[in-house]
């Protein structure tokens, strides 16, 4: 089993130190960016409830998971003073656990799922800031509404989801080992997100796009959130 980053003599504060150097590099090659715009989720699957710890004690703005589950372990033991976000499918009956566990959510993707979420938040007057997560590369085993379907999405949770905030766009791009084949992804979310606020008349979408192995790209590509794991916590563990 690979071990956690204390283990490789590296911590999670020099990670994020090197990252946020990184961010601020990538920042500079494109002029309508500050370092400051680009929030970091810490992606913590399979890593130990003591990184996410470290991860937050060295200042990261969100801790993010993909399991419901593992959220609900992990965040027992480690104090709230940050947000934690959904980045992974939500299943309709893992709905009621999620919203205990998860400030936000990044992967509403369909109708059926923001009715579910409004019919338990509308009795609690709780309101949940999610993110849309659109399929931007259109590959069929993946999750994510298409962006022909996304327009469509952004007006049901505007019009029948008093309870949901829409606070901006997620995707994961189709995997390529060649960070910039990124970017065309990037961009054409970041353009989808200018149409659909002029459309709606919203405030700008934030736009939660970049992993370890492409976030400068995204960076440049206008990215306000970026998420990541193995840069920050060593490769990742076993799962159990
Ligand atoms: C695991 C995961 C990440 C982080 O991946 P790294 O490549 O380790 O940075 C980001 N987003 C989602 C949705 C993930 O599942």
């Amino acid at each position: 089993m690979v071990g956690g980053p204390e283990e490789h003599g590296v911590s999670v504060a020099e990670n994020l130190a090197r990252v946020r150097e990184r961010i601020a590099a990538a920042s500079a090659r494109v002029s309508r960016r500050t370092p400051g715009e680009v929030r970091i989720v810490a992606v913590s699957k399979t890593q130990s409830a003591a990184a996410v710890l470290e991860a937050i004690a060295a200042g990261v703005d969100a801790i993010g998971e993909n399991r419901v589950q593992e959220a609900a372990a992990k965040r027992s033991l480690a104090s709230g003073t940050v947000p934690w976000h959904l980045v992974g499918p939500l299943q309709r009956n893992k709905v009621r656990q999620a919203l205990e566990h998860f400030d936000l959510i990044e992967t509403v993707d369909r109708p059926e799922l923001a009715d579910r979420l409004e019919t338990l938040l509308a009795p609690l007057d709780r309101v949940l800031p999610v993110l849309i997560e659109v399929n931007i590369g259109g590959e069929p085993q993946k999750s994510g509404v298409t962006p022909a379907s996304t327009p469509a999405l952004v007006e049901h949770l505007l019009e029948r989801s008093p309870h949901l905030r829409l606070e901006g766009l997620m995707t994961v791009p189709p995997y390529d080992a060649d960070p910039q084949r990124s970017r065309p992804h990037f961009s054409a979310l970041r353009g989808l997100a200018a149409d659909l606020a002029a459309r709606f008349d919203t405030k700008p979408l934030a736009l939660s796009m970049g992993m370890s192995d492409d976030f400068e790209v995204a960076v440049e590509e206008g990215a306000t959130w970026i998420r990541l794991g193995r840069v920050l916590f060593g490769e990742r563990r076993t799962p159990a």
